[in-house]
């Protein structure tokens, strides 16, 4: 028996068969060739082309009748894997570069499936993802890789892996994966958010699991202390098994508070809204007392095949609001980049992605498909209530910008005869140290504030939020992230808006008496943690946060702050 030390995401315990994942950064190598090893070359890889084509054949026909769109996929894969135009390129390039094969595949590939990427048609760019895919097969047929799909996995397993892209775990297959223990990542990472939001526990930052795993054996993910135990003894096993039975017995204790409002004890409400990532989780987000939706992440649905042309994405929005009916619903513009990349993007090279072509950045630099999300917010806002807010502004042109082509798709709305809300607020969003600062200008054209606390925290403490080894640092209760958050709130309060929360701290029951003192107006959060943080304000008043929050302003270390928050917890949450 060994026990590894990781991060947790969710409080889930699960006990199953270890499955390792294959490595996912693939090397590509690149050397010089003979011009007399053309032919070979070539030859190599007509075979692995024709080797990918039989199992994409084989796939096809296990999909069939199962699910049409991956059948579709299937046949889209083999279609190019034997598409002459394809095969052409390869050989003309092979002929004037004389370049490794495996590395020119790569290379024409890449360069195809950017083009794609970057084209206006929603159809085409969804090709992108195709190209990567395909190619991927053919060059690990060609480096003698055996790989499977995330989508395959069969049977009841825990995956074990290095790194897993936010794009993976769209991949994954829900019904078999019980569990994911990773390598790398934090609690803020995109992977562990979307992990949680398809309710698969997973522990991260374990840093080497990887090595110490190799697959079948029992482990236990034990999302409580952030710990995986390979080949559990006997004694272990049963006492995580008794664990697991209270859990289960638990949940639902919870449940008695979701018609009870977010209030404290001398009546300071505050409204607990819910962060989604996928239209599918609003029933739980309803079932667990959300008021409102304040972040929905819609990022997601880019990554999925057959979601982002206007009327998918309508489709989308309206899916949310059919559920949530008349109570808010706040759209977040595409934050892709960084490390949610666009199929097909992957390649693309960026030094500091996270310091680069991300979020409204990248939207405001396609124009065309971020007019044509801001036409299908606008089109759902006569379904409800919707709000819109632009992710990582980092200055007023930004926001002026966003707003510019707000108004030409509400042009365009009028112009096509699609009604919209006059009335629908549009919101900043407060994610690097530079909007904090000009918060004061920002909210002259803003309807609100959201405070994305993932990225504040990261941008303002130079932490990756997705870098297990420096993740100790990543410390909310900094006290330049808490002199942040209040002069976010304070600006935001004296031009009269509202200020809401909706990275991960705003789940954090913890940290919730201080949020609160400091006078945060709404929180959003994955919504299995709103019964928790409703619970804990509802067992203390707001005046004793109020000097709470006074108190931790003062402090010069967090872990003066931690100790000061776990005082006042003993003392001041009472029972009610
Ligand atoms: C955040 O940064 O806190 C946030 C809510 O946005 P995301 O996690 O999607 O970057
Ligand atoms: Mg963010």
């Amino acid at each position: 028996m060994k026990t590894l030390s990781g991060i947790s995401v969710s409080r889930d315990i699960v006990i199953g068969k270890a499955l390792l994942s294959p490595e996912d950064n693939l090397e590509i190598p690149r050397y010089s060739i003979a011009e007399n090893m053309v032919e070979q070359e070539l030859r190599r890889f007509v075979e692995a082309a024709r080797g990918a084509a039989a199992e994409l054949r084989l796939l096809k026909e296990d999909a069939q009748g199962i699910s049409r769109e991956q059948e579709s996929i299937f046949e889209a894969h083999l279609l190019m894997v034997e598409d002459p135009d394809f095969h052409y390129k390869i050989k003309a390039r092979l002929e004037s570069k004389y370049e490794n094969i495996e590395w020119i595949v790569w290379e024409i590939s890449r360069e195809l499936s950017q083009k794609l990427a970057l084209s206006p048609s929603a159809y085409l760019r969804e090709r992108a993802s195709d190209v990567s895919d395909v190619s991927r097969r053919i060059i690990n047929r060609l480096l003698g890789i055996s790989r499977f799909s995330l989508a395959e996995l069969s049977g009841d397993v825990i995956l074990v892996a290095h790194s897993l892209l936010p794009s993976d775990i769209l991949a994954i297959n829900k019904s078999m994966v019980k569990a994911v223990a990773m390598d790398t990542g934090s609690r803020t990472s995109h992977t562990a958010i979307l992990a949680r939001a398809f309710g698969i526990p997973i522990v991260l930052g374990l840093s080497n699991a990887t090595r110490e795993i190799s697959g079948g054996e029992v482990l236990v993910v034990d999302g409580e202390d952030g710990k995986v135990v390979i080949d559990p003894d006997r004694e272990t096993l049963k006492s995580y098994e008794q664990a697991m039975e209270r859990n289960r017995k638990a949940s639902g204790h919870v449940h008695p508070l979701k018609r009870l409002p977010a209030e404290t004890l001398d009546g300071w409400k505050v409204v607990l809204n819910a962060n989604l990532e996928m239209p599918e989780e609003t029933e739980a987000a309803l079932q667990n007392g959300a008021e409102g939706i304040g972040l929905f992440r819609s990022e997601f649905l880019f990554m999925t095949p057959g979601q982002s042309t206007e009327e998918e994405q309508l489709a989308a929005y309206n899916k949310v609001i059919g559920v949530m009916g008349k109570r808010p619903v706040t759209i977040r513009t595409v934050d892709l980049g960084g490390d949610k990349l666009l199929p097909g993007f992957q390649g693309s090279g960026e030094a500091n992605p996270l310091l680069g072509w991300r979020a409204i950045r990248f939207s405001l630099s396609l124009p065309e498909m971020f007019k044509t999300q801001l036409r299908a917010i606008l089109r759902s806002s006569v379904e409800g209530t919707v709000k819109i807010m632009f992710p990582l502004i980092s200055c007023m042109e930004e926001l002026e910008d966003a707003l510019a082509l707000l108004e030409e798709a509400k042009t365009e709305c009028r112009k096509n005869g699609h009604g919209f809300s006059e009335y629908m607020e549009v919101g900043t969003m407060i994610e690097i140290p530079s909007a904090v600062i000009l918060a004061d200008i920002l909210s002259e054209k803003s309807d609100f504030f959201s405070i994305g606390t993932n990225d504040l925290i990261q941008y303002s403490l130079a932490v990756d939020r997705g870098n297990e080894k420096v993740n100790y640092l990543a410390q909310p209760a900094h006290p330049a992230v808490l002199r942040f958050l209040k002069q976010t709130i304070d600006a935001a309060h004296r031009r009269g808006i509202k200020a809401s929360l909706c990275g991960e701290l705003a789940g954090d029951a913890f940290m919730a008496p201080l949020l609160l003192g400091l006078g945060l107006d709404e929180f959003s959060m994955a919504s299995p943690s709103i019964p928790t943080v409703k619970h804990v304000i509802r067992r203390i008043r707001f005046s004793d946060c109020q000097e709470l929050a006074k108190e931790a302003l003062a402090c010069t270390a967090c872990k003066q702050t931690n100790d000061l928050l776990a005082d006042w917890a003993k003392k001041n949450i009472k029972e009610r």
